[in-house]
């Protein structure tokens, strides 16, 4: 967001006095919670930032130092962090984008301030990549590396709330990518960290830069009908207002409007016109009581307010006795109010309120009081993200789906027999409870009571059921176990469960086709099981292997195979064509390139690069003359090729490359290093500034400060990667970088 700017016209006094302006400011909102020396440790931050950054403007033209400086004061006065996250907030991006380096702050600050640091550098890493795979992917390394320091996504979500504040300065397109950005991740974060007046801004301004048109109109619709609706809240207000003071409640009472994004959503999805959204309002009533007497008030203000309005008693909402798993305390109920309208009112406490607006961190604030159950739910939050990222699914993006899916469901609560209460997603089922309470359970589950009456595993659970899970030691999960969960938990377990079924189904079925080859006096060798696999046309040995376990396959099926074959030698039962009789069969068919010459001169005859190996032009290759698939390329070193070579030397030709045609082949690298700052971002930035390479997948792990990553890419020759890797082992940090087989 910086770029270097004319500074000949700006008047730098006055700069000053603004930057020095504006650092009082956010010192003021820090004030309630400062502790001896900590005004002298944000003064530092703020100098060195401000040294940092003196030569920097953000994209308006003024000084870059703004930007942490509000950064900052966010976090002090709108989520209510203390002093290290405001250290960290005013140095969030020198490491990244100044001459400053994780030392320095180690050294200058500690360990701690370091290590939020490093977390926000890294996380700024990830959102600048192009393709939805990596991002993904990073996204779950984001959350597994930061969930460690709740402050860094904290911090994170501030300088996201700024950026978006700021964005009219953007181009369209950055500001289409950083609001929708904003939406689908870091809105939902909020969410679930009980962010709501930051979830509630951040969804506004989404909306604001996707969708203007909808934005404007919205806006424009709430500022016509604001008199009327002042007048009828005022209205509704006034009784209430009366005898809350006759009984002695200290209480604020207001109406306020829904955000621009929730009636957008009613408009949008339900289809409701803006005219008839019932409830594009909600009245909030706020007393001021102490801990121990807040559930008894807020009950007695409900009982006041139906005294004068009718509830629908389908519409009362406990939030107090049962919390929302992000926290939200409040009790709601819809009244019907004068001229027949109905009416949403939330009743909470001071404390209720701030919680409400600021989540967590205002958790925190009060955890000397009843704090500890507080710190157990972010707790459990946090270990839940935690399993959903220990157990990604191969696809990242499925996980990114899930994750989604959880975070955006509305909750529901159920309790097992013995009164523990669990929170699960919308929609969950008995089977997804029996997931969460324990892998074994769920494994073992053959139904379940739900308020003691039988139900299967597929029963859809609703708040407050009562669910004991059955289970049998005789069960295991089953593939269609897959479409009766919901939760990312439950499937993970169930896809894991069923690979090592099948891996264990598959090792029996081994054993099977060896017999059988045997009895037909086939040899059990790599190549004949391959042929047999192509023959029937299945993607894996381990399928094939599967299918005879299961019956599927039977002796039939290997004898149809061994008559298929041209002429049935007596030892093998093998037909095995000459070079001559491929070249011959599959001339006239689609003539592949002129990359590969075969044979003592041939080209133009098609050949296959084995998957075994997988070689790529430049490597040292020999061509092997199949039954089914004419002639497939392996490389010298290919694991196979022994045997290959000492079984069946006169089924070996001659290859080698031209270097003519520019083709792609995929190969594999694996790098390993020291976790340094910056490497995924290096990294990458070698990878894509090659304007030749094209990256398939990317998968980066690091496990106790060491490094791991695993890059899948398409290049012309062995030159080209050899290059390419030359380049990624002069990265800091790196140690080796070592091709691998794609497979
Ligand atoms: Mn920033």
């Amino acid at each position: 967001m910086s770029e270097k700017v004319n500074v000949a016209n700006i008047d730098l006094e006055a700069e000053r006095k603004e930057i020095l302006k504006r650092y009082r400011n956010l010192l003021k909102a820090c004030k309630r919670r400062l502790e001896k020396g900590d005004k002298q440790l944000i003064r530092k931050a703020f100098d060195v930032a401000l040294e940092a950054h003196k030569d920097m403007r953000r994209k308006t033209g003024e000084p870059y130092i703004y930007h942490p400086i509000a950064v900052a004061q966010i976090c002090a006065e709108e989520i209510g962090l203390g002093t290290t996250s405001v250290v960290c907030a005013l140095l969030h991006d020198t490491v990244e984008d100044t001459d400053i380096t994780l030392d320095d702050v180690r050294g200058m600050f500690g360990e701690k301030e370091a290590k939020i640091i490093d977390g926000l550098t890294k996380i700024s890493g990830v959102f600048d990549q192009k393709t939805n795979s990596i991002q993904a992917e990073n996204f779950r390394k984001m959350l597994l590396t930061l969930s460690d320091d709740i402050r860094v996504i904290l911090i994170k979500l501030a300088d996201r709330l700024h950026n978006m504040r700021t964005l009219d300065s953007m181009k369209r397109d950055k500001q289409l990518k950083i609001a929708s950005e904003t939406m689908f991740l870091y809105a939902p974060l909020a969410h679930r960290l009980g962010l709501n007046a930051i979830k509630t801004e951040l969804e506004d301004l989404g909306l604001k830069y996707t969708e203007n048109h909808e934005y404007v109109d919205i806006e424009n619709k709430l500022k016509e009908t604001e008199p009327e609706r002042k007048k009828f809240i005022s209205k509704f207000i006034l009784p209430i207002k009366e005898i809350l003071a006759e009984q002695g409640f200290k209480a604020r009472l207001y109406g306020r409007p829904k955000s621009i994004y929730s009636i957008y959503n009613k408009v949008r999805h339900k289809g409701v016109p803006f005219e008839e959204i019932f409830d594009i309002f909600a009245i909030r009533i706020i007393v001021d009581t102490p801990l121990e007497k807040e559930k008894a008030d807020c009950w007695r203000v409900y009982s006041i307010v139906t005294d004068f309005y009718h509830p629908n008693p389908d519409r009362l909402r406990d939030w107090i006795s049962t919390p929302k798993a992000n926290g939200y305390e409040s009790l709601h109920t819809t009244v019907m109010g004068p001229e027949g309208k109905w009416v949403e009112v939330q009743i909470r406490t001071e404390r209720m309120e701030e919680l409400a607006e600021k989540g967590y961190a205002a958790h925190w604030k009060y955890k000397d009081k009843d704090g500890n159950e507080r710190e157990n739910q972010l707790d459990e939050w946090l270990r839940k993200i935690r399993e959903i990222l220990d157990n990604p699914e191969d696809n990242a993006l499925d996980f990114i789906d899930d994750f989604k899916l959880n975070l955006f469901a509305e909750e529901i609560f159920a309790f097992t027999p013995k009164g523990d209460m669990r929170t699960l997603p919308f929609g969950a089922t008995a089977l997804d409870f029996a997931f969460d309470i324990h892998t074994k359970i769920g494994e073992k589950c053959i139904g379940a009571k739900v308020n003691h009456k039988l139900v299967p595993l597929s029963h859809q659970l609703k708040s407050g059921d009562q669910v004991e899970i059955l289970t049998s030691s005789k069960q295991s999960p089953k593939e269609d176990w897959l479409t009766y969960v919901i939760t990312a938990r439950a499937k993970s377990k169930i896809k894991n469960a069923l690979k090592e079924e099948k891996r264990k189904i598959s090792e029996e079925g081994r054993e099977i086709l060896e017999r059988k080859f045997d009895h037909q006096k086939i040899e059990f060798t790599i190549q004949n099981i391959n042929d047999f696999q192509n023959f029937l046309k299945l993607p894996s040995a381990q399928e094939l292997f599967y299918r005879f376990a299961k019956n599927v396959l039977t002796l039939k099926h290997i004898k149809a195979w061994q008559k298929e074959k041209d002429k049935p030698s007596k030892k093998t039962g093998k037909a095995e064509p000459t070079l001559e009789q491929v070249v011959k069969e599959t001339r006239g068919n689609k003539a592949s390139d002129d990359t590969l010459i075969i044979g003592d001169n041939l080209t133009k005859i098609e050949y296959k690069l084995s998957p075994c190996c997988n070689p790529i032009a430049g490597d040292d290759v020999f061509g092997f003359i199949t039954i089914n698939e004419g002639i497939k390329i392996h490389r010298v070193n290919c694991p196979n090729a022994v045997q290959m070579m000492s079984n069946y030397a006169y089924r070996i030709v001659k290859a080698r490359w031209t270097n003519q045609e520019q083709i792609s082949f995929l190969a594999g690298i694996k790098i390993q290093g020291i976790d340094e700052v910056g490497l995924v971002n290096n990294v990458t930035k070698i990878i894509s500034s090659e304007h030749n390479v094209n990256m398939r997948s990317l998968s980066f792990d690091t496990h106790d400060g060491t490094f791991e990553g695993t890059i899948m890419l398409f290049v012309y020759d062995t030159q080209h990667l050899t290059e390419l890797m030359k380049k990624l082992r002069k990265v800091n940090g790196v140690i080796s970088v070592n091709r691998i087989n794609p497979n």
